[in-house]
């Protein structure tokens, strides 16, 4: 077999997920980035935190726009064909109005689809933002979803529509909503975070059924590794899927943290995600 190095690989995007908040997704995502010299998107855009870490010189920034339809009430019959087509109850019949709720709108096209009166065309509104920045020599990137803005994922897949040549550290949405799967849809291969406590256990569970329909090639770290690391070690023994390494449970790591400190810094911690680094490389020999 031929020697790989990820310095050979042109692009691959690595999501960084977990079935549930608060594992150390970005923690691992953003020290990954660094270990591997990669770019860094935080597609976690309804609380983007890796900038913390990161703290990047920002470059450009970037308004990112949804369309929602209007109705012209000239040409408009209240035929309710509009209304049917939506999946997403954006648009009600109300008395002699079609009433849009813009919010709701996925942009989906699918009401003007169904109007024969040409009665319905599309503007755009203000969703949120995209930055990238350079920090610590890295590229990295985020989005921003407006406060009170309900859909995430025009956001996220704006963002991931921008991802640059090279290795991409993904560090998606918490959970396995429709905004993981969004980010899953650019990602070549992925890591799931995940704690050794019986609730960890449960939500990898449901990080790994939602990433084997994608069937690509993933692989397990663990965060606040402890005794009862076992938990998960059993769980991906009987599976099949290789476990990448464990960052331990310790004070120094979490005041760190706590600090907005970069993990990658400390001697004991760089060890550890250069380890967990070489045998990424091993896992992608799968492919
Ligand atoms: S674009 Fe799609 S989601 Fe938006 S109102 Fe029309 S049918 Fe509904
Ligand atoms: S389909 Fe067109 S004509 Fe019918 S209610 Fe909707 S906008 Fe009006």
């Amino acid at each position: 077999m031929e020697d790989f190095s990820f310095m050979d690989v042109c692009n691959m995007n690595i999501a960084v997920l977990s079935g549930k908040g608060g594992t150390g997704k970005t923690t691992i995502s953003t020290n990954l980035a660094l270990a591997m010299e990669a770019n860094y998107i935080d597609c976690d855009v309804e609380e983007p935190n890796g900038f913390v870490f990161l703290k990047p010189d920002i470059y450009e920034k970037v308004e990112v726009m949804s369309e929602y339809p209007m109705i012209d009430k000239e040409k408009c019959t209240l035929c309710g064909d509009c209304v049917d087509a939506c999946q997403f109850n954006a648009l009600a019949k109300v008395g002699e109005d079609i009433v849009v709720f813009n919010k709701l709108c996925h942009s989906c096209g699918a009401c003007e689809i169904a109007c024969k009166y040409d009665a319905l065309h599309y503007a755009n509104r203000k969703v949120g933002l995209i930055e990238r920045g350079i920090g610590y020599d890295i590229d990295s990137s985020r989005g921003v979803l407006d406060i009170g803005e309900p859909i995430a994922v025009t956001v996220i897949r704006e963002l991931l529509k921008g991802t640059k040549s090279g290795i991409n550290i993904i560090d998606c949405p918490p959970g396995t909503s429709c905004n993981v799967v969004t980010s899953l849809r650019f990602a070549d291969s992925a890591i799931l975070v995940t704690e050794p406590t019986k609730f960890g256990l449960h939500d990898l569970d449901r990080a790994v059924k939602l990433v084997n329909i994608f069937n690509i090639p993933f692989s397990i770290i663990i965060n606040k590794g402890s005794s009862k690391d076992n938990m998960i070690t059993e769980y991906c023994k009987d599976r099949d899927i290789p476990i990448l390494g464990s960052i331990p449970y310790s004070s120094d790591i979490a005041l760190a943290y706590s600090n907005g400190d970069i993990l990658y810094e400390l001697p004991k911690t760089k060890v550890i995600f250069d380890d967990i680094v070489s045998k990424i490389e091993e896992v992608f020999r799968w492919i």
